[in-house]
């Protein structure tokens, strides 16, 4: 684990890591560590949630966001995702992260539908042990009507992952969270056991292509895929969401081939809600991409 190698190495100093062999014991204590470590970050109230625009590639307007967790930890400062998801996934403990989570997108989102800056949608990334958890359904319930946020306005980001061990039971579970009356995300879409057949028999509404498809954009025919994609989710009735945008040429490629919806550093990185809430208060569309030069 890179991270523990690293929270370890800032604590013996430079010099002593690249000797430094952990024993398995040593990794089973410090994970019992980074376990208490997110434990207490919840307890302290460290997560915190950004929030990247999800743009509208026709009409150029931010159309809804995807909430993106950070801990805000008192020595390291604003460490991202992959460097604790994992172990909070395997620990469990993504299961409370994951209900703060949830519950704190969907108030923001509401409160933001309220002042009156449109029907909003908000993207939640959920994790393979939330899909497992019994209480899914009926927790998501509860934080939708404790928040008021209107349902259709909800939308859980699943990966393909998630479908591979039991078919039937999945697909039994996707309905119960669509007869909430959110919609339901294919994230990273093609980076996992793309066996494309589940795309007809699941309840789902939008696939988002990863980036790693979208930033192959301009070698050459290497927007095949992209395209291909698009094509795909079209046929399927779904909405499709390029993520990782980066370049004018990309967002090109995009609209010409039809892609609804764009999110990505060519538009916004994830912002801390009083700078997302700016952005809105300004209204810059995806015509007027202030910091990036025709
Ligand atoms: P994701 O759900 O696929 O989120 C998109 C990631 O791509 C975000 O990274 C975002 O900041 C980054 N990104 C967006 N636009 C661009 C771009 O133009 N270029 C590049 N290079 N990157 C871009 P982030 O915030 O570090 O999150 C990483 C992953 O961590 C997420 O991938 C998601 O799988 C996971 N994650 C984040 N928040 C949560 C959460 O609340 N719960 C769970 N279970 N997972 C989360
Ligand atoms: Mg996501
Ligand atoms: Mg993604
Ligand atoms: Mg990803």
């Amino acid at each position: 684990h890179a991270d523990i190698a690293m929270y370890r190495a800032k604590k013996l100093g430079r010099n002593n890591v690249q000797f430094y062999e952990p024993t398995m014991n040593e990794e089973a204590r410090e994970r019992l560590r980074i376990e208490s470590a997110l434990r207490s970050a919840l307890e302290r109230q460290e997560f915190v949630l950004h929030y990247q625009p999800q743009v509208d590639v026709q009409s150029g307007r931010v159309v809804g966001m995807e909430a993106l967790l950070r801990w805000q930890h008192p020595e390291l400062g604003m460490v991202a995702p992959h460097r604790f998801i994992g172990l909070a996934e395997e620990t469990g403990l993504i299961v409370e992260i994951g209900a703060w989570v949830l519950r704190e997108a969907c108030s923001q989102a509401r409160a933001w539908i309220d002042a009156g800056f449109g029907a909003l949608r908000i993207a939640v990334n959920l994790s393979p042990r939330q899909f497992g958890e019994p209480q899914l359904v009926s927790s998501i319930a509860e934080v939708l009507r404790q928040t008021g946020l209107p349902p259709a306005c909800l939308d859980i980001e699943l990966t393909e992952g998630l479908f591979m061990h039991d078919v039937t039971q999945a697909v039994e579970l996707l309905h119960k969270l669509k007869s909430l009356g959110l919609a339901l995300s294919i994230d990273d879409f093609g980076t996992g056991y793309s066996s494309f057949s589940y795309l007809r028999h699941f309840p789902i509404d939008v696939l988002k292509i990863d980036r790693s498809f979208v930033s192959d954009i301009g070698d050459g025919d290497e927007a095949a895929i992209v395209v291909s994609i698009i094509a795909l989710a079209h046929n399927l009735k779904l909405r499709v969401i390029a993520e990782g945008v980066e370049t004018a040429s990309q967002l090109d490629c995009l609209r010409r081939n039809g892609c609804d919806e764009i999110q990505g550093y060519y538009f916004s990185p994830a912002l801390p809600a009083a700078d997302f809430e700016q952005l809105l208060i300004q209204g810059r569309t995806l015509q007027e991409p202030l910091a990036h030069p025709a």
